[in-house]
């Protein structure tokens, strides 16, 4: 009897089965027509989604090695070894090293503009995915995931943090664990543009702490901070200066994008 069973649950077990997995393939076919996919840049015709073709991809300004190995800055060559640039010896960060998919240009500028700033997340999978490649290294070295926080207010209006987006699809992919809570602002601070490399600095001091209760998440732990563009630094050097006072291990960044003239802002 227990085998007559069996058999016919396989059988009526089939068909569901292939049930499911036509609709599946329909409902697919139906969302392609309805949103066709697009480059997420110029929005010309692709053959599959969230991605963007060639000629924008072209338009990203990748950031490869050689880098300096702090602040993840190109270098003009490559000695062999690790190089640390002129501005990482004057200057040290406070966390050990970041590193970037590119510089904040063309499509990757446009990418993450639209990323931050509006609703639609379609770039999202993309931007994640190349953070992936560009931080592998890092995420190799890494126990937990923490996004750069943003203020309640900038919060508020914005909806959403874009770096805590990202650092939630890099610990699904990497399976590191994924600590939002591990950092947050003390205060709310004016925003960084146009200031000095200089007032940066002083804008940020001491505007982020561990709290109390997640400590044990962070003691000994080796962090990999997610931001979205570094420009001076100053942020991530302020934010990881809180989170190896509340005892990690190491702090590393990983960014979507360097502001690679910072140098150039005033000091
Ligand atoms: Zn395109």
């Amino acid at each position: 009897m227990g085998e007559e069973f069996e058999i016919e649950a396989n059988i009526a077990g089939e068909p569901l089965l292939h049930r499911r997995l036509t609709w599946r393939c329909r409902l697919t076919r139906v969302s392609d027509i309805v949103f066709p996919p697009v480059c997420l840049s110029c929005r010309r015709g692709l053959d599959r989604h969230d991605a963007i073709c060639p000629v924008c991809w072209a338009r990203i300004d990748f950031i490869r090695p050689p880098l300096c190995d702090r602040l993840g800055l190109p270098m003009p060559y490559d000695t062999g070894g690790k190089m640390i640039s002129a501005l990482a010896v004057a200057e040290p960060p406070s966390y050990g090293r970041a590193r970037a998919v590119g510089h904040y240009t063309g499509v990757l500028r446009e990418l993450i503009h639209d990323f931050k700033f509006s609703d639609a997340h379609a770039a999202r999978k993309l931007l994640s995915r190349l953070m992936a490649e560009a931080g592998r290294e890092l995420l190799a070295d890494a126990d937990i995931i923490v996004p750069v926080p943003l203020s309640r207010q900038r919060l508020i209006s914005r909806r959403f943090n874009q770096s805590a987006l990202l650092a939630q699809d890099l610990s699904r992919s990497s399976a590191l664990t994924y600590e939002p809570l591990a950092l947050v602002r003390t205060r709310a601070t004016p925003r960084q543009v146009g200031l000095t490399r200089r007032e940066r600095k002083l804008n940020v001091r001491g505007a982020f702490a561990v709290p109390q209760a997640q400590a044990t998440r962070v003691a000994g732990r080796r962090v990999l901070m997610v931001d979205d563009v570094i420009t001076t630094g100053a942020t991530c050097d302020a934010a990881a200066r809180a989170l190896l006072r509340g005892g990690a291990a190491s702090v590393d960044v990983l960014a979507l994008a360097l502001v690679t003239d910072y140098a150039a802002v005033a000091a």
